[in-house]
């Protein structure tokens, strides 16, 4: 096993100005699995309730993904309720309800342990230190995400995360609210002082920008005609960020600004569609023509 993340696996129940849906499967991991399952063998770990229906676990395992890590427990799975009605770029929260995430005690088997790659998808950063500790040794790259409700009510368990991660990818707003800082570079210093070597500031339908300590790269999103549906866009670039770095196991800047196109041709696909209806169905060619057609959106001369 390539990559081991631990995240959200989660109904949600999303209203955007397509539509709505009531109880879809989501969560921070399940996004950022499945996207990152094109790349690479990811292993899963996270908790389910006893509603989980069968058939989604079907479809992780139809992507190659390692579910021994997702353990059930006695009671409801993990929802989440949003809403993108006002802005489509911000998801605005109705309901969160942890249930079994309340007392998940994360449990890593021998191949879990020592996976090279560790992805701590968005979920209480105290949980994402119990899985980063459990790790047999420090893997060779270890990346997070978060969001505003861990910046507001976990602050310090987060902070002492953040020191220990090679990449944070968050948020614009979050980045700024994490930071105290209002503009978008010093924002990331403010980061990279914390600990890690680079971050990933997602700006929704503005794309992302990759700093590290002496670069940075903008990666644009791209321009499609409808977003359907924005949740997962995040964790699906992550997905690609990670599968790619960890598919060529290499992490250097010229990898991190590929992994950033990579990404971002991941996060295009999870808007098309509600839920993992579009990201779920991809092939090798729909991922290719889409990274091409980066490749020719930012596409330029150097002056002569
Ligand atoms: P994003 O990539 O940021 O759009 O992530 C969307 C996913 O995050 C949804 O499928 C939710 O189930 C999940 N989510 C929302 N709030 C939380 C939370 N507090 N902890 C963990 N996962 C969450």
């Amino acid at each position: 096993m390539k990559i081991l993340v631990v995240g959200s696996v989660a109904y949600d129940a999303v209203e955007t100005p397509a539509g709505k849906r009531e109880s879809q499967l989501g969560g921070s991991a399940s996004y950022f699995s499945v996207s990152a399952s094109y790349f690479t063998k990811v292993g899963l770990i996270g908790v389910i309730g006893n509603d989980f229906d069968s058939a989604d676990r079907a479809m992780y395992e139809s992507h190659g993904i390692d579910t021994s890590g997702l353990i059930e427990a006695n009671g409801k799975t993990f929802r989440w309720s949003g809403e993108y009605l006002d802005d489509i770029n911000t998801a605005v929260t109705l309901d969160t309800q942890l249930n079994v995430f309340g007392d998940f005690e994360p449990e890593l088997a021998e191949a879990h342990a020592s996976a090279p790659y560790l992805f701590l998808a968005n979920i209480d950063p105290a949980l994402q230190l119990k899985v980063l500790n459990a790790m047999k040794s420090r893997p060779k790259m270890v990346a997070n995400d978060t969001m505003n409700l861990w910046i507001d009510i976990a602050k310090p368990a987060l902070e002492e995360l953040i020191s220990k991660v090679d990449t944070l990818l968050i948020n614009e707003d979050e980045a700024k609210q994490l930071t105290g800082e209002e503009h978008l570079p010093d924002a990331a210093k403010a980061i990279i002082s914390m600990g890690p070597n680079s971050t990933v500031i997602k700006r929704g339908e503005y794309g992302a920008t990759l700093f590290g300590r002496d670069f940075s790269f903008a990666a644009p999103a791209y321009p499609l005609k409808k977003v359907i549906d924005p949740t997962g866009a995040g964790d699906s670039f992550a997905g690609g960020f990670m599968g790619y770095l960890a598919s060529i196991d290499k992490v250097d800047e010229e990898s991190l600004r590929t992994a950033a196109i990579v990404g971002s041709t991941m996060a295009s696909f999870a808007v098309e569609d509600f839920g993992l209806d579009r990201i779920k169905s991809l092939t090798k060619s729909d991922i290719d023509e889409r990274f091409n057609a980066f490749v020719n959106l930012t596409r330029f001369n150097p002056l002569t």
